[in-house]
Formats: C-alpha cells, structure tokens, sequence
C-alpha cells in the first residue's frame, strides 16, 4: 500500500518523501513541475537510497489521475499541489481557484471512485483570519481571510468536512501549517523560489548570498516587542514529520481530524535577521519598509493538539532552521539545477 503525495517535488513534500521512505512508508509522487524541477526527484532518491514511481501529472486531468489510482495500490493522499503565492493569487484568482479548488475537487472524486478514502491536506495559519488572537487554537472560529489564496485553503477544508459529514467512513486530516522555513542537513534539498521571494528566510538567504542587495523588514510600528511581525517558524524537516503521524492516523482510524502544525513561539523579523547573521557570520543588510498590505502583527500556533494526539511535536529550534536554510542556498546558490 503507498501513499500517494500530490506536489510531491515541491519545498515541504520532497522533505515529506524522505521523512516517509525512512520511516518504512511507500510513496508515489505525482507533481506538474509547475513549481519545481524534477532534479529534486533525484536528490530525493539519493537521500533515501531507492527509487519510487513519479506521475507528471495535474491533479486536474481526471483521466491522468484515475489512470494513478488504477495503476498504483494507493490507500491514502498527502495532497501538498496547489499554488501558495499571496500576492499572485490578487492577480490571479481564477488561476487560484481552479488550481486549488477545482484540482482538489477533481483529486477527491477520483480517490471516491477509487474508493480511496484517507486524506491530509496542506492547510496554513492563514484560515485563522485577521480576527483571532494568538496563540491560536484549533476550535478557534476560522475564515475571515484576506487574498484569494487563503480563501482557497479555507473553501477546501469548508469542502473537506462538508465531505466527512456526508460520509462518515472517511479519514481527513486538516494541518494547519505555522512557517515553514529550514531545509535538508545534507544541504541538497531546499526551498528554491522562482523569482523575487515572498517569504522572509529565502528573501534573507538570497541577500546572503549576494543576489539582494538589502532586505525589506515590513513594518517596525506593530505592537510588538521591536516593532516588527511576530510569527511562528518551523522547521520543514519538523513539519515533514509531522505528515508521517497524520498518515499513520488517517490509516489507523476514520474521523475529521484538524491540527496546527508550529512550535508554538513567536520570533520578530529582526530576531530571524539576527540569528540568521549568528548561524551564517554574514550580516545581512535591511531597510524598514511601510507595512505590506494584509499582513498581522502577532501569529504563532498552540501546538498542544498535535502532541496529544498525534504524539508529534517540533524539535528544531530557529538557530539550526537558520544554519540549514544558510546551508542549502549557500551550496545550491541557484537552487536545483534544471
Ligand atoms: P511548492 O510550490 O514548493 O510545492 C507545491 C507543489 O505542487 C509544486 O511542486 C508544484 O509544481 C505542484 N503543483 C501545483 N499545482 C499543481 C497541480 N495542479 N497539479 C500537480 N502538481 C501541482 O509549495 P510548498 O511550500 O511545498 O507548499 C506545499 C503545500 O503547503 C501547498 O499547498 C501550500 O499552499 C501549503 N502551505 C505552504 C506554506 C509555506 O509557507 N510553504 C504554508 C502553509 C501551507
Ligand atoms: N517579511 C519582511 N520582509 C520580507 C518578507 C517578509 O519583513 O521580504 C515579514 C512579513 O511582514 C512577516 C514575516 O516577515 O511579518 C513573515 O512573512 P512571510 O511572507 O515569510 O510569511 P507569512 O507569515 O506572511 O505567511
């Protein structure tokens, strides 16, 4: 029986597929290499030590999918595929919304047909919406999201329960991911953006390795300790082991189950910047910036949930997120090679 991981070649599913191979997991791993290359299939293998079926595929071709599910023994989903850009999704929100929604509609069908009924979804803190108060828990009320992209994370899991109160044999995990950042200890996996990056640690490594000039700190008048956001980093191998406990719950029990995954502490930019320079001994240069458009002051996750439940909790602290991010783009300055 194998798991089949939907964007599987991107940032935090590539860490997945290893977490799951060491751990005994079988995976299939379906991606459109729309934002990714497929060199990380390679530096996947390479780290695990054997080989696994990749499908090119769009979890929005119904034939491709089916043609996955009726050649694989495929008993449950991690299902990571779906465009995450903030700022695009403004732009693009039909693109957003067929992606996301239509592509998870399409890939839910399918596995009913195939009567394939275990999934864990790649959910975000953004469902909290602006209203909430950290820290955040799960039976907070969510919605209230602010772009197109994170309505499409809230209409999914909106989708998702609707589905498991319609059928109760279902098995559903939401998590709810903090921020990501971090990358494989060998230093030959990572986040690799394309373009100018939205996110604060890949913005900071591209300035330390010299392809910025400065960072952008956005906003030092929030109602914080230094003035600047407070969020909630967590490191991806942490998040990708997480994935391996939601798995063994989605295989061992039915249910609608729904977790953060953070570390529940809260950093400012100028604490991620200064450690950062600790990990890296390279000083990176910033500029405050006016506030970008829909971003709050404070979020970081009660994490409790997670440890009674699913016995899992984050392990790595920001100085080693740091020195893994520094280690990955200082030996892969322009990411994974085409
Ligand atoms: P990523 O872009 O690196 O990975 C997503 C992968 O999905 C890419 O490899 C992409 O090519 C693939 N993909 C996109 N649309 C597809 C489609 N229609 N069919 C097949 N493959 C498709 O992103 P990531 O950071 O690894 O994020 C994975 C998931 O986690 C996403 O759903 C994202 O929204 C969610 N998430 C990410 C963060 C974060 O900060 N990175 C935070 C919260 C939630
Ligand atoms: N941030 C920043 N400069 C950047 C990118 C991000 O100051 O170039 C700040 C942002 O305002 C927020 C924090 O860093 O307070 C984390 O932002 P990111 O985009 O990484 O994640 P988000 O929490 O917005 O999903």
């Amino acid at each position: 029986m194998s798991v089949l991981v939907t964007g599987g070649l991107g940032y935090i599913g590539s860490h997945t597929c290893v977490e799951l191979m060491n751990s005994g997991v079988d995976v299939v791993v379906l991606d459109n290499l729309y934002n990714c290359k497929k060199s990380s299939y390679d530096r996947i293998k390479a780290l695990v030590g054997k080989d696994f079926k990749f499908y090119e595929c769009d979890i929005r071709d119904r034939e491709g999918m089916s043609k996955v599910f009726e050649n694989e023994d495929i008993d449950s989903v991690i299902h990571f595929a779906g465009l995450k850009a903030v700022g695009e999704s403004v732009q693009k929100p039909l693109e957003y919304f067929d992606n996301n929604v239509n592509g998870t509609l399409v890939l839910l069908d399918v596995m009913r047909q195939y009567g394939c009924k275990k999934i864990v979804f790649s959910s975000s803190a953004t469902v909290y919406g602006m209203n909430n108060v950290s820290p955040l828990k799960e039976d907070m009320e969510v919605g209230g999201v602010t772009n197109p992209y994170g309505r499409t994370k809230y209409m999914i899991e909106c989708i998702l329960k609707d589905l498991y109160t319609s059928d109760n044999s279902w098995s559903i995990c939401l998590l709810r991911y903090f921020n990501p950042i971090g990358a494989h200890k060998s230093g030959t996996m990572g986040e690799d953006p394309n373009g100018i990056p939205n996110n604060l640690m890949p913005f900071i490594t591209q300035v330390a390795i010299g392809k910025r000039e400065k960072l952008n700190v956005f906003g030092n008048d929030y109602a914080t300790k230094d003035g600047t956001g407070i969020r909630d980093y967590i490191h991806v191998v942490d998040l990708a082991l997480g994935h391996v406990k939601a798995v063994e719950k989605v295989r061992g029990e039915e249910g609608l189950f729904i977790y953060n995954l953070g570390t529940g502490v809260g950093y400012s930019v100028l604490d991620v910047v200064k450690a950062f320079e600790k990990a890296s001994g390279v000083t990176i240069p910033y500029e405050i910036c006016p506030r970008r458009a829909g971003d709050i002051a404070i979020c970081y996750s009660d994490p409790h949930k997670a440890l009674t439940e699913l016995n899992w909790k984050a392990e790595r602290g920001l100085e080693e997120m740091c020195e893994d991010s520094w280690r990955w783009q200082s030996q892969n300055p322009d990411g994974y090679p085409d």
